[in-house]
């Protein structure tokens, strides 16, 4: 009876390592490079409780967020067209489409999106129980059918903002046997910031990037967040009787008492900005800007850095030509 038990018992304990250890490695989801023209948004929350953490103790996720968001600078680079990739081999099993691409912002619209908050989305089955599942693709883009065979770096369809999206965006999750994964921590390993216990599930090692820029630029008014995403404020020349020039920066991850450096020099050279600001709150994605009324023809330059425990973050330049 005893011996009986014991083999049961190590016979589950084989199986489920087992498909613990089929565990796919994964490729990223966007064809794309990170930190040049993607960037990650947000990381699966590892804290159980109403707080949030991501799986380096940062705060680069929001409560319950069971995905990594692969971003893009605005909409004007989702109309290009930025693929989603099939993170690993396995069998397309469902697909939606037809869900239109838009930023969510109210309650309403919030509503208005209830029970398609993956918006376009696909499911793959890797075998053993696992999953992948990608959401938010752009209406209409989605190649694949249920019954499709992929491989790892297979297009699926084109990177949007479906559902449930405040900005452009691929939203992976894997799951194990209906279990949310995080591929930075790895298996069994779903709460907490111990890097000790974490076992990377992505093919490449793929670095921690918590604060980055999305996208810097001129505007003759302060630009908001969604225009941003929207993709307005695109202007290399500006003309007219215009009643400000600005430098805006829109950015993910700062955090309080980072310092940023501005600097606007006119077409004649002079630094007409050279300010610090330090940030008094975090911010998972921020938009800030500085500028002047006093406005002379010729090429104008805005320089931006970012300061963290005086090291530098990131830094942007930019130039406008104003006729
Ligand atoms: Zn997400």
């Amino acid at each position: 009876m005893t011996t009986t038990l014991v083999l049961t018992l190590v016979v589950g304990c084989v199986r489920l390592s087992n498909s613990q250890d089929f565990s796919p490695k994964l490729g990223i989801p966007i064809e794309c490079n990170l930190q040049e023209d993607c960037f990650i948004m947000h990381y699966v929350d590892r804290d159980p409780t109403t707080e949030s953490k991501d799986f380096a103790c940062g705060r680069q996720t929001y409560d319950g967020h069971k995905g990594i968001d692969f971003a893009i600078a605005d909409f004007a680079v989702m109309r290009k067209g930025v693929p989603v990739l099939a993170a690993a081999e396995g069998t397309v099993l469902r697909v939606r489409d037809g869900v239109p691409d838009a930023l969510v912002d109210t309650e309403a619209e919030k509503k208005a999106v209830s029970g398609q908050e993956c918006g376009n989305g696909i499911v793959i089955d890797h075998g053993e129980g696992w999953e992948t599942q990608y959401c938010h693709l752009r209406q209409g883009s989605i190649v694949v059918k249920p019954g499709m065979k992929v491989d790892r770096g297979t297009v699926l369809g084109m990177v949007g903002s479906s559902g449930l999206a405040s900005f452009p965006h691929v939203h992976l999750s894997l799951r194990h046997q209906d279990i949310v994964i995080d591929p930075f921590g790895g298996v069994s390993n779903n709460s907490g910031c111990d890097t000790k216990k974490q076992k990377s599930l992505w093919q490449e090692s793929l670095a921690y990037t918590s604060t980055g820029l999305i996208r810097a630029g001129f505007a003759t008014q302060p630009p908001t967040q969604s225009e941003l995403w929207s993709g307005e404020y695109q202007d290399t020349q500006l003309s007219g009787n215009i009643p400000a020039i600005l430098f805006w920066v829109h950015a993910y991850g700062v955090l309080q008492g980072d310092v940023e450096k501005w600097q606007l020099i006119s077409p004649k050279g002079e630094v007409v900005i050279d300010r610090n600001n330090i940030l008094d709150k975090s911010y998972r994605s921020w938009v800030s800007y500085s500028g002047t009324r006093k406005i002379i023809p010729g090429t104008w330059q805005g320089k931006y850095d970012l300061w963290r425990d005086n090291k530098l973050i990131f830094e942007v330049q930019k130039n406008v030509i104003v006729r």
